[in-house]
């Protein structure tokens, strides 16, 4: 690969050094931002160092500041934790530790400072840089530096990665860490719900979370908890206990075995008393007689190995750190890379750390609408849905509601996708509670067109937020395998409205029953399709249901493989993933375990790109006396190439590695629809649904005493759910014609193709950027 242009420092004109340090509580991800800033730094022809230990390297300097080179962060975006160490520094908090430090960095040469950590370490790092004159001016006064030393340095960077499990900072919408976190939470309160639910026992769970109950709130959507407390937003009313048991015993007489309470460590009363676990299981045992358990899940949370989502975003997040070094210049503001509406993001790191104190301040005046403000938009209305569904209305509310009830038809179509259980259980529960009748269609097109139609209870699907598959039953057969027969189910079950879940076969069901509309009346009714396919190419919307799923599954499946490599060292597999002609999956998945090269439909193969890719593997390996590497991934997506098969590709690679290296394939196939869905589908699903009934709800034309009409030919009334930034969108399926690749069945533009260009330069492949 041709070498980097050397990228020199504006202050000492000499190549320009980078370091990153890890600080405050680990997180997981925080290593891919490391790897990130390191690869980036040399990339850009920077060098790259690497501090231990937090600031207690800083302020120690020698060998805890050390040079990082490609290779030196090979294996850690599979790790958890930070491997070049954190610590909490107290020496850093006074004026003579950063002096120190200051030092350190000077005669190191290092004029650029990346830290990834909390509130805390982000608000050292900016009092370290408004110092720095004034640290640097009292190292010559004491003959530490020379002038000419301190000179060369007149201007320190700092740029700041937030890396912090509970995902409390302000101005971004997710920290390094949080959704891993989630994922550790889910992973335990599935475990506990299964034998709660045997015993038929209560159990209540402590999270972690300080000032903010995003965990607790996200852990409580995922997995169906019967309630949630959080620091910013307390039980209201004075007898919210009475309240609570009494619809915990309401859950218990529809039959329901198991009750689980989250409570996030932070959780208070509106007078600003703690509610503690123990409070919790007292009242339970107390009032219900319940057998209660409490679990306080601790450190398990922080540890493990990060998820998909945790490794692409800190390594998006990583090579942006050195981006704003580059752009850096004395008199803006210190940046913090954060994410916002899906889109990474340079912000005012002190603003940042400024309002995050703020929602703590909130808390303390008692002002729960302004803390809840402070967090972003998309929490807020979570709040609200975790509320809405949690509980079961009384009998009388719901008679009351009753008289407005929709006749709501769920059914999924096409391919199973982690989120579709979630999604339908989400959409009942809600549906009900807002007075309406939902019915469950089962085995997609073909089960309507046999009349396989029942009403869902709430207890119906009760667990079924954990469950992959589909419960339903799917297919992929389209309405106008008998249009006609269609239409008559639904006038027969008087259906109202419609809920498709399901991937692309769903947008072209929705299509053909809107063009049908003219010729059967019985679909000129809302209908809403929510995206559910693992290959994420439903047209409209940024993520589907199954996709984050599957892409676990896949980077699961990777990192068992790359380990076996390690074994016989020089072996490099292809490994096929689905994915239609869309190549999300092997895109995403491919950043994620760090794949040297990964092939697209998007792009196809040819023989000039199979040249490069093995002329790349065997420089790599060539440059590898010592056998140290491990193995090494190709991702090819299943429609990258018809001539170019996996095995052809693989036998290809094995013929020219002659004996330097040798190579396998891996067809990974179903294993790909994975098995318990992921924490963000199964909080996408919950999502999608409510807005999706609350989507039909709109449409409702007028009220009779026999309920509501809804006869409509709007075009806008069949639209796909999306989720674009941080809002769920409703885009017509017609209007979503013109964005859509028919014959690829896909959408024409694509959001991830900066992940692509980001996994290139990341597995060193300037040959290809
Ligand atoms: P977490 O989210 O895990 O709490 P954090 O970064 O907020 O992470 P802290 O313990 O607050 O964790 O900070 C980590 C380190 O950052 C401290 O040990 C200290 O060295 C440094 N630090 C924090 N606040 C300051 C400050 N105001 N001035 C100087 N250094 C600070």
């Amino acid at each position: 690969p041709m070498k980097a242009s050397i990228t020199r420092s504006p202050t000492t004109g000499k190549r320009r050094k980078i370091a990153i340090l890890t600080s405050g509580g680990d997180a997981p991800g925080m290593n891919a931002a490391v790897r990130g800033v390191v690869r980036a730094a040399i990339m850009r022809g920077c060098d790259a160092y690497a501090v231990h230990e937090g600031y207690q390297g800083l302020v120690d300097g020698g060998d805890m500041i050390r040079k990082m080179g490609w290779d030196d962060v090979q294996g850690y975006l599979s790790t958890g934790g930070t491997i070049i160490g954190t610590a909490r520094c107290k020496a850093f908090r006074e004026r003579p530790g950063r002096l120190l430090a200051a030092r350190n960095l000077v005669k190191e040469g290092i004029d650029a400072l990346v830290v990834c950590g909390g509130d805390g370490s982000l608000t050292g790092a900016d009092l370290f840089r408004s110092e720095w004159p004034s640290l640097l001016e009292e190292l010559v006064k004491t003959k530490e530096l020379t002038s000419e030393e301190a000179e060369r340095f007149t201007h320190l960077n700092i740029v700041g990665l937030v890396g912090s499990i509970d995902n409390d900072m302000s101005s971004t919408d997710i920290t390094i860490g949080a959704v891993t976190c989630l994922h550790r939470i889910c992973e335990s309160i599935d475990s506990i719900s299964s034998t709660a639910s045997s015993h038929s026992r209560a159990f209540v769970v402590e999270v972690m979370g300080r000032h903010c109950g995003w965990l607790a709130l996200m852990a409580g959507i995922a997995t169906g908890a019967d309630f949630i407390f959080i620091p910013e937003r307390p039980p209201s009313g004075e007898n919210w206990r009475d309240n609570m048991c009494a619809e915990i015993k309401a859950h218990r007489d529809l039959g329901k075995r198991k009750t689980i309470v989250i409570v996030c460590e932070g959780a208070i009363d509106s007078n600003l008393n703690p509610i503690t676990s123990k409070d919790m299981m007292d009242l339970l045992t107390d009032r219900l007689d319940l057998d209660t358990r409490m679990t306080i899940l601790g450190h398990v949370q922080r540890g493990g190995k990060p998820c998909v989502y945790d490794r692409n975003l800190a390594t998006m997040q990583g090579v942006e750190a050195v981006e704003a070094v580059l752009a850096s210049r004395p008199g803006i503001p210190s940046p913090m890379i954060g994410m916002n509406e899906n889109k990474i993001t340079r912000t005012d790191l002190m603003k940042a750390v400024a309002l995050t104190g703020e929602v703590a301040k909130a808390i303390g005046r008692k002002d729960f609408i302004g803390a809840m403000e402070l967090r972003d938009p998309a929490f807020n209305q979570q709040y609200d849905q975790f509320m809405a569904i949690s509980t079961a209305a009384s009998v009388d509310e719901s008679a009351e509601a009753a008289k407005n009830s929709l006749r709501i038809g769920i059914i999924n179509v096409g391919a199973p996708a982690g989120g579709m259980n979630a999604a339908v259980r989400a959409a009942v529960r809600y549906a009900r509670n807002r007075g309406h009748t939902p019915f469950g269609i089962h085995n997609g097109f073909p089960g309507l067109m046999a009349g396989q139609i029942k009403e869902l209870k709430w207890m119906d699907v009760d667990g079924w937020i954990a469950h992959g598959g589909s419960e339903l039953g799917t297919n992929r057969d389209q309405p106008s395998l008998d249009l006609g027969m269609v239409s008559y189910q639904l006038q027969k079950f008087n259906i109202q409205s419609l809920i498709l879940i399901g991937g692309f076969e769903a947008y072209t069901a929705c299509l053909e029953m809107s063009r049908a509309r003219d010729v059967y009346p019985a679909f000129c009714m809302p209908m809403v399709h929510i995206p559910a396919t693992i290959s994420n190419n439903v047209p409209g919307t940024e993520f589907s249901l199954g996709c984050d799923t599957s892409l676990n599954a896949i980077m699961d499946a990777c990192d068992a493989i790359k380990q076996s490599a390690t074994a016989s060292r020089k072996r490099v597999f292809v490994v096929e993933v689905h994915g239609g002609k869309s190549g999300y999956l092997a895109v995403m998945s491919g950043l994620a375990v760090g794949a040297t090269s990964v092939y697209i439909p998007e792009e196809g193969i040819n023989l000039s790109r199979l040249q490069k890719d093995v002329r790349h593997l065997c420089q790599r390996y060539g440059e590898d006396a010592e056998g140290k590497s491990q193995g090494r991934v190709i991702i090819r997506s299943e429609c990258a190439s018809k001539t170019y098969t996996t095995d052809i590709v693989s036998a290809i690679i094995k013929e020219e590695g002659h004996q330097q290296f040798d190579s396998r394939t891996a067809i990974l196939g179903h294993i790909q629809q994975g098995y318990s869905p992921s924490p963000l589908d199964r909080v996408r699903a919950t999502r999608f649904a409510v807005c999706a009934i609350d989507f039909l709800e709109s449409h409702i034309e007028s009220y009779t005493t026999n309920g509501p009409t809804v006869y409509t030919k709007d075009p806008s009334s069949i639209a796909v759910a999306g989720i674009q930034g941080s809002n769920v969108s409703f885009t017509s399926v017609e209007a979503l014609l013109k964005d859509t690749d028919m014959k690829n069945r896909k959408p024409i533009q694509t959001w991830w193709m900066d992940y692509k260009r980001t996994g290139n330069m990341l597995a060193r492949r300037s040959d290809l950027l």
